[in-house]
């Protein structure tokens, strides 16, 4: 059996299961989720004999890492392999104060949305608990001290409120076992509506994000096919009723691309939807991905955009690009090395 993805009692009652006493399991979770351990042999405070026999019986599951690559800022993402063949990728983001990991909940993604590589290639599957957990453990021992991160987005690959019984247990790990703070995970979604209500109905105290990327219905429907059955207002009032039950802010992602979604109109209409509610704006200019069909976003729309919401009261941030020489934006380093053949797309494998 898998021991990645049990919680400190499952590993308890697995543990009984085997003749062995409970806090047995106590010592594996502590092994496991704090120590970063990848391998019984690691498990020092536990006996040969029962070392030997984990060994025997039971896994410490990792995805293979296909890939690893660096960038200059030191953001590493890495390609996972999963048991199936199926790939993922994960990106470890170290900052002075914090270490952030993105992480996916899903191989390949049904959304479709048209700016990303992963939407272009479509759904594979939904990731486990075990799946995604992993990927939080393997970012913990790239650290020379296997620095537990102290920050978790769902950001990188897939819809994370189309797997959320995997997710939302990943979060109980994230949580409860690595001690991460409900407040320094967020989860990101392209806005489907019982998803949010789900997550609402947990009252964590996380950050939900929702990708907005258009203020209107037609550009937003435009830009997110498979969305055409849910409106700026459903997915408006969603958000508020989330605020409502949790008591916390909402995120909404704009991505900002050039000429398509930065005129001074939409920033005004983003405006009149944002203002007067606990939410935040987070602009995240347009990281080129070879081939795509969006431009970025000129400097000068880019800063009109952001003053005029900041003019009308709006909390605004707006995201630093990190490791984009390693291509860190959603989905793009499976793309570079899977091609993608789509009409009107050229291959994003030819970079
Ligand atoms: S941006 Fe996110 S939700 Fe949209 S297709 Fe890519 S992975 Fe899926």
């Amino acid at each position: 059996m898998n021991l990645i993805g049990l919680n400190t009692s499952g590993l308890e009652a697995h543990l009984k299961e085997h003749g062995e006493a409970a806090f047995r399991g106590r010592q594996i979770a502590d092994w496991i989720y704090k120590k970063g351990a990848a391998d019984f042999s690691e498990m020092k405070n536990l006996s040969g004999a029962l070392r030997e026999k984990l060994g025997t019986a039971d896994v410490l599951d990792f995805p293979r890492i296909s890939k690893r690559t660096v960038a200059g800022d030191g953001t590493t993402k890495l390609l996972l392999e999963m048991n199936d063949g199926e790939r993922i990728e994960t990106v470890r983001l170290p900052y002075p104060d914090r270490l952030s990991v993105c992480v996916s909940s899903q191989a390949g993604c049904a959304m479709a949305c048209q700016f990303c590589a992963t939407g272009l290639s479509g759904f594979r599957r939904n990731l486990s608990t075990a799946e995604i957990i992993a990927q939080i453990l393997l970012v913990k021992r790239e650290g020379a001290q296997k620095e537990t991160p102290t920050h978790v987005v769902f950001m990188g690959m897939g819809e994370p409120l189309l797997n959320t019984d995997n997710v939302f247990r990943t979060v109980e790990l994230m949580h409860d076992e690595m001690g991460i703070p409900m407040r320094h995970i967020t989860v990101s979604t392209v806005g489907i509506l019982n998803g949010i209500e789900k997550l609402a109905q947990k009252k964590w105290q996380l950050t939900l994000a929702v990708s907005l990327h258009a203020p209107e219905d037609a550009l937003r429907h435009e830009l997110i096919p498979t969305s055409r059955k849910t409106s700026v207002s459903d997915i408006i009032a969603a958000a508020k009723s989330y605020v409502g039950q949790t008591g916390r802010r909402v995120t909404f992602e704009y991505v900002v691309l050039g000429g398509v979604n930065d005129s001074p109109k939409m920033a005004r209409e983003l405006a009149r939807l944002c203002r007067g509610w606990p939410c935040h704006v987070n602009l995240i200019p347009w990281n080129d991905v070879p081939g795509a069909a969006f431009a970025g976003v000129k400097p000068e729309a880019l800063r009109e955009f952001r003053a005029i919401l900041e003019r009308a009261g709006i909390s605004v941030t707006q995201r630093v690009q990190r490791g984009a020489d390693v291509a860190a934006a959603c989905g793009q380093l499976r793309a570079l090395n899977e091609p993608i053949v789509r009409e009107g797309i050229i291959p994003l494998s030819v970079v």
